[in-house]
């Protein structure tokens, strides 16, 4: 023991120190130190320096750090940008054909098509903003709905979020209305000759029109999320949408999502409204990341929906620049990025064919890095490991969403190249991929089937398997990773199935017992 105690029961028996509850109570007389006195004795106990940094809290350095970022935000996918390099001609295009809609009219349904990234949903929510402010100044009923559909993707509740929107739109404009009728009904309470102006004639005819209008709202029934037949739901919404005259332009974003996982009948019931509806008039934007997805739907629907298209191309790498220093002058400190930044952002983005997303990934995952490491400023460095912490990320996220069997054989591999093998083939794949089915107790699926599912690991960027000819042995596949090992069995093994497997050599033994 290095402290000196002159106590002798403390050192006969240190388990008893300060545990023994009578040790407190004969320190009656004296006070009972605090436990912020304790902490700081035992801090004590070290160099001068020690308690100096002990005092600091942790956050006390990352706080201090010349911070890189003025604003962070601007450099988030959340964040919509007011101006939009490089997509003015999208925007006008976009603009000329809605302005219809302020003039009353129904304006035609627009298809929107381009890769992730190209500032789809960012430029038609700039336009939709754009759209309703100018309806507001001119008081011309015009209302834009926005709808990601990557989250809406039923038919049912595509349906009932449009028509719980108008639903409680309505509902305002009822309360307002009432509001005025109540306010009138209270100044004619006291001077009868306020009604003479109105449409009412007495006040008996005012409370009835109040009574009405309370009738008409509790009308309106919200759509629950699940439960009601579809069209139940539909009859709603059309119901909500004509219930006074407007122009209602509905925007449906990642509508290749919707059409993949619940067909196309929505977009069939949405496109033939306009023949039904009496006051309201409706019109789609239809935004996809797919350029071939209107091959999936119905003749009639597709030439409504694509009465107008729009092509977002991606952006080459100097467009990319552009973009990119306009979020950076905001959110970045004055000269905290190095001049070969922005450029390596924008060159690695162009190749991730032109995408700003990535882009702006990158930019703020260098900046995030260069403040980890404490300096003030991001170098081309930074952006290096950025680039190559999103592609992980990316492996991570697709690894681990993959489908069991794809995980079964995607791990033969990696066990078979954590053994030393080379230029593996399909065969050795399947042996090793049939006993981690049986040890697991999957389903085998058929050599054909793994092969399948190898080329979709290929096509992933997971794996690479390249076609080689053995001459008159006919040809193979010879398979090996393009990720790293390490870190996706990782991700393999923390899927709960994959990771009960406990001992794997046995399963590579049996490539050579085979
Ligand atoms: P998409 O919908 O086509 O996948 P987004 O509109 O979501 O692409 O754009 C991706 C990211 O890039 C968003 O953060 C967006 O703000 C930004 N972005 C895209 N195009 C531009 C542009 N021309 N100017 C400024 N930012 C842009
Ligand atoms: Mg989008």
């Amino acid at each position: 023991m290095t402290d000196s105690n002159d106590d002798p029961e403390a050192t006969i028996d240190p388990d008893e120190d300060g545990g023994d509850p009578t040790a407190l109570g004969s320190t009656d007389d004296q006070s009972v130190p605090d436990l912020d006195d304790v902490v700081l004795d035992n801090l004590d106990t070290g160099t001068g320096e020690a308690s100096d940094e002990a005092s600091r809290g942790l956050f006390d350095d990352l706080l201090e750090g010349e911070p890189i970022f003025e604003n962070k935000e601007v450099l988030r996918p959340s964040y919509t940008p007011h101006k939009l390099p490089h997509r003015e001609e999208q925007i006008n295009n976009m603009a000329t054909i809605l302005v219809t809609a302020l003039r009353g009219d129904t304006p035609s349904n627009i298809l929107i098509y381009g890769k992730t990234g190209t500032g789809k949903t960012a430029s038609a929510k700039f336009v939709s903003e754009e759209l309703e402010t100018t309806s507001q100044k001119y008081e011309v009923p015009c209302e834009v709905e926005y709808i990601n559909c990557e989250v809406t993707d039923t038919q049912y509740r595509v349906l009932a979020q449009l028509a719980n929107k108008f639903i409680n739109k309505n509902i305002d404009v009822i309360d307002e209305r009432i509001d005025e009728l109540e306010d009138l009904r209270s100044q004619a309470r006291e001077d009868a000759s306020e009604l003479s102006d109105t449409d009412y004639d007495s006040l008996s005819a005012l409370d009835a029109a109040i009574d009405d209008l309370e009738a008409e709202k509790d009308e309106f029934e919200e759509v629950p999320m699940t439960g009601w037949p579809t069209d139940r739901v539909y009859s709603s919404f059309f119901d909500a949408v004509d219930y006074h005259e407007r122009v209602v332009v509905i925007m449906l974003d990642e509508i290749d999502k919707l059409v993949e996982k619940s067909g196309d009948d929505t977009l069939y019931n949405l496109s033939r409204m306009n023949s039904e509806l009496e006051n309201s008039r409706v019109s789609i934007m239809g935004i996809s990341n797919d350029l071939k997805f209107t091959d999936f739907l119905d003749p009639r629907v597709k030439s409504s929906l694509g009465e107008e298209e729009i092509v977002f191309p991606p952006y080459d790498a100097n467009q990319l620049r552009d973009i990119l220093q306009a979020r950076a002058d905001v959110a970045f400190k004055g000269d905290a990025l190095t001049d070969d930044v922005i450029p390596l952002c924008a060159a690695f983005a162009a190749q991730e064919h032109g995408d700003a997303r990535r882009a702006l990934d990158l930019l703020r995952t260098a900046g995030e890095l260069a403040e980890r490491d404490q300096i003030d400023d991001v170098e081309e460095d930074h952006v290096r490991q950025a680039q190559e912490k999103i592609e992980l990320d990316r492996v991570v996220e697709v690894v681990r969403t993959l489908p069991t069997q794809s995980k079964i054989v995607l791990f033969a591999i990696i066990l078979l190249e954590k053994n030393g093998v080379h230029n593996i083939n399909t065969g050795e794949v399947f042996n090793i991929y049939k006993n981690l089915c049986a040890e697991i107790d999957a389903d085998v699926l058929t050599q054909r089937r793994v092969t399948d599912l190898i080329s979709e690991l290929d096509m992933l960027g997971i794996v690479n398997a390249v076609v080689v000819s053995k001459g008159r042995y006919g040809r193979t596949k010879e398979i090996s990773l393009s990720v790293p090992t390490e870190e996706t069995e990782a991700v393999l093994l923390s899927d709960s199935r994959l990771g009960d497997i406990d001992d794997v050599q046995p399963f590579v033994q049996a490539r050579f017992d085979n």
